[in-house]
């Protein structure tokens, strides 16, 4: 019933407009005006001004006609870069960028998804309940948009999030709690050549600190990274000042805590080693979840996979999403698998059979929650 031709045009249509994160504005006016056309209620939240981004959250909701639980689908509508004049290409059933920029598919194949199902159950009168949709804002980088959202002006309890990279079929029901850890080193300067011995080299004290630490892959639920280092200058000048920026994840928010508690005691460790002192700043990003298999929106996700010919499985995501938020804000949400391959790569690309799969998906969700 899903028009396929139609999702794959509005599909590379998306693509083709840019939304760099904090840049949503154009896109989410394109997509206000076709939800409207189509007969919705829009509105946009105020979350755009809060984190400095140049629209808030959509928001859109298409009363039902007939009686069930309102449904929420949420995708988000900025993209990581490169992603400005996108240009889409289609190999062998497969969508591309031309190799210059990431196709921007993360999220934008849950938009048409959404936008296609929607377009479907009103252009055919196809009975549903209540639909809320959420277009947000600032997910990459920190889930700002999520975390801002106007969560008053939505009544539905159970979200469908569409932006896991898995194949569809694919529930995320567990999603790990992040830290972001922020180190600064402070040594003492001294000129390397004639003084060195009187200097404190904050560069010396991250190493030894990094050295002394467990990292990546710390068991099956926790991971850790360091991701930048900033320090020094030019040779000659023993460097007093070193900054560190970090992360940490596990499915276990206890877990979590020992890990970010041991990357913090490292560096503490060295300093006192070195005689130097260091700033340690730990902030929990967001928490984990972890949805019960036997959950109302796991059977009916479950349900709808199947009922479309899709293998249903439920697993653990080592990667953050708005899913996160929304279950941290007392709903509760899952993650669909949407088929978005090598995203936030030049490689980026997305099968027309799964961009297909995944609107069917929302289709039946739609359907899943009329009382019969
Ligand atoms: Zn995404």
């Amino acid at each position: 019933m899903i028009n396929e031709q139609r999702l794959v045009d509005l599909f590379l249509s998306y693509v083709k407009i840019s939304s760099p994160t904090k840049q949503e504005g154009r896109f989410a006016a394109h997509l206000c005006k076709a939800l409207e056309e189509m007969g919705l209620e829009v509105s946009i939240d105020d979350a755009g001004e809060k984190v400095g981004s140049d629209t808030g959250n959509v928001i859109a909701r298409l009363k039902g006609n007939m009686p069930g639980e309102t449904i929420l689908f949420s995708s988000h509508m900025d993209t990581v870069s490169p992603s400005i004049d996108v240009k889409p290409v289609i190999r062998d059933g497969v969508i591309y960028s031309d190799g210059t920029t990431v196709l921007g598919g993360d999220d934008k194949a849950g938009i048409a998804a959404i936008m296609e199902a929607v377009k479907t159950i009103i252009d055919n009168n196809l009975p549903h309940a209540d639909i809320e949709i959420v277009f947000s804002i600032f997910e990459e980088g920190g889930l700002h948009g999520a975390k801002n959202l106007d969560i008053s002006m939505l009544k539905a309890k159970q979200v469908f999030v569409l932006d896991s990279s898995g194949e569809p079929g694919q529930i995320i029901v567990k999603g790990p709690a992040q830290d972001k850890l922020e180190f600064s080193i402070h040594g003492k300067p001294a000129h390397a050549g004639v003084v060195p011995e009187e200097g404190i080299s904050a560069i010396m004290v991250a190493s030894h600190a990094i050295s002394h630490m467990n990292l990546l892959r710390i068991d099956s639920e926790t991971t850790a990274n360091i991701g930048r280092i900033e320090g020094g200058s030019v040779t000659n000048i023993v460097p007093a000042e070193t900054t560190v920026i970090a992360e940490a994840r596990s499915l276990n928010n206890d877990k979590l805590k020992i890990q970010s508690d041991h990357m913090v005691a490292c560096f503490s460790d060295a300093a006192n080693k070195f005689g130097a002192t260091v700033e340690s700043k730990v902030t929990r990003m967001y928490s984990a979840f972890s949805i019960d298999e036997n959950s109302d929106i796991v059977i009916k996700a479950k349900t709808a996979c199947e009922t479309i010919g899709l293998t249903a499985s439920t697993i653990a995501t080592g990667g953050g999403s708005d899913t996160n938020i929304y279950n941290a804000r007392g709903m509760m949400a899952i993650n669909l698998g949407i088929g978005e391959k090598k995203a936030h790569t030049l490689e980026e690309h997305l099968h027309i059979k799964d961009l297909i799969a995944t609107s069917k998906l929302v289709l039946e969700l739609v359907k899943l929650s009329v009382t019969k």
